[in-house]
């Protein structure tokens, strides 16, 4: 029934040449380059299928909790750049790449970077605030590009979380200039402590599906940056309810909906420890993901390093250790389980801080252990057959979880321990517990009672 609802909305919905460049470009085409990536992996090589890159740092919002430095000297990956960077990527097999910001459509060179690779598909996460009816239109022509357009809360938390006034109209606005083009579009959501029970409602879905949004995104908030605002991350117990409410979701609703943390049988992954997806800053750093602001490549040549794309990613030791780390320490995510020990693989590399700010690793130090989407004996399988179907071939964790024994080692089993299992103290807890008997940072006993 869903099934038929969801195809009843594609050819009735979309426009068709729109849905043709989606079918090849990233379905087909994106299909081939994730089993090319698990056969490379199976060979001892690596280049990620899905490249996220930030092609500028400047943005119109100051959202609560940003690591971008949007207030910076502005930086862009211009478009002889990232053309080298397409053409390169392209030639391992990839034809995917979402592009980030700061605010993408402050990008100058945005439209001709799109236009100059019609044989890709780009996914570009944007406030919506730039999208006229005229750029609207000028993305159903260029036809290989989905806007994600993100919704923060209702008018007042919006503009609370955005920093700005005004935000949540703006943005609406921009999505129904997608939607009136017929552009196919997107709609995600940073949960947090101050919109779940706004946006996390089978109401706010009915309202996208009417809208004619084709497809949603709930991310989880990550505290992270030189104002973190730990406060606003959610409970281990609404973090569960994210999870069972997308499940449940996506096997009644006409409406695709997207999740990069759990395979098939629910258990947890990171897109970056299975090598799925790695990051790219506006000064062309290369990163493990937007959140870990430290690199030892970049994409840019110099006289120190002349190396192709694919042989900086297959070569980076930095990149790899960084894989292997969160491969045998959890299932959920790195940075937020077990900062301190991301920490010693940056010093050990002696990798750059990629930021403008410069205070990465003083952010990195202050940070505590703290759950992330990984809640072992909590997954919550997929119950939309199409869902499962899709996992199990394109996207799950490929293996590299395989032999490694999590229970020493990842944060849901070391609440209330005072040392890890090689007898390193973690770091100190604060105050921030969850709501519930669940602590969602490490709690210590440092007075021995
Ligand atoms: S390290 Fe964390 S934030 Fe980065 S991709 Fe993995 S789970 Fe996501």
């Amino acid at each position: 029934m869903y099934t038929l609802r969801m195809a009843k909305r594609m050819l009735l919905e979309t426009n068709k040449r729109l849905l043709w460049k989606l079918f090849w470009n990233m379905g087909v085409k994106g299909t081939r380059s994730v089993l090319a990536h698990r056969k490379r992996m199976k060979q001892g090589q690596f280049f990620p299928p899905f490249l996220y890159v930030s092609i500028i740092n400047s943005c119109n919002l100051r959202c609560q909790g940003c690591w971008v430095d949007v207030a910076a000297k502005q930086q862009t990956i211009d478009l002889t750049a990232m053309n080298k960077l397409i053409t390169e990527a392209k030639q391992a097999g990839n034809t995917f790449f979402g592009i980030v910001g700061g605010e993408p459509f402050m990008h100058p060179e945005l439209f001709d970077i799109l236009a100059a690779h019609p044989d890709c598909y780009f996914q570009i996460f944007t406030n919506g605030q730039f999208i006229t009816e005229e750029k609207a239109k000028r993305l159903v022509e260029l036809g290989n590009v989905t806007p994600l357009i993100s919704v923060e809360g209702n008018e007042i938390i919006s503009d609370q979380r955005r920093g700005r006034s005004d935000v949540y109209n703006k943005t609406l606005a921009g999505i129904e200039n997608c939607l009136k083009a017929n552009v196919m579009t997107g709609v995600c959501t940073s949960l947090c402590k101050t919109n779940i029970d706004d946006l996390l409602t089978e109401q706010w879905v009915d309202r996208l599906i009417e809208m004619g949004v084709l497809y949603t995104w709930f991310h989880v908030y990550r505290p992270m940056g030189p104002d973190a605002m730990p406060e606003l991350c959610l409970t281990p117990e609404q973090q569960r309810r994210a999870r069972e409410f997308v499940v449940e979701m996506r096997a009644k609703k006409p409406i695709i909906i997207i999740d990069a943390y759990y395979d098939g049988d629910g258990q947890a992954l990171c897109p970056a420890a299975n090598g799925i997806s790695h990051h790219i800053n506006p000064w062309g750093d290369i990163e493990p993901c937007p959140i870990v602001q430290f690199s030892k490549e970049s994409i840019h040549s110099s006289d120190d390093d002349d190396r192709s794309l694919v042989d900086k990613f297959t070569q980076s030791e930095y990149l790899s250790d960084f894989r292997q780390l969160a491969q045998e320490t959890t299932r959920g995510c790195i940075v937020l389980e077990r900062p301190e020990l991301l920490q010693q693989v940056v010093e050990k590399h002696s990798a750059k801080d990629s930021t403008a700010r410069g205070t990465a690793l003083q952010e990195l130090k202050s940070m505590l252990p703290r759950t992330s989407q990984y809640h072992p004996g909590h997954e919550i399988p997929e119950r939309n057959w199409y869902y499962r179907i899709a996992k199990k071939f394109l996207f799950n964790d490929f293996g590299v979880y395989n032999g490694h024994d999590h229970s020493k080692t990842a944060a849901p089993y070391i609440v209330g321990a005072t040392e890890n299992s090689s007898g390193v103290a973690l770091p100190q807890a604060g105050s921030s517990t969850g709501c519930c008997s669940e602590p969602d940072v490490v709690q210590l006993n440092t007075g021995g009672d």
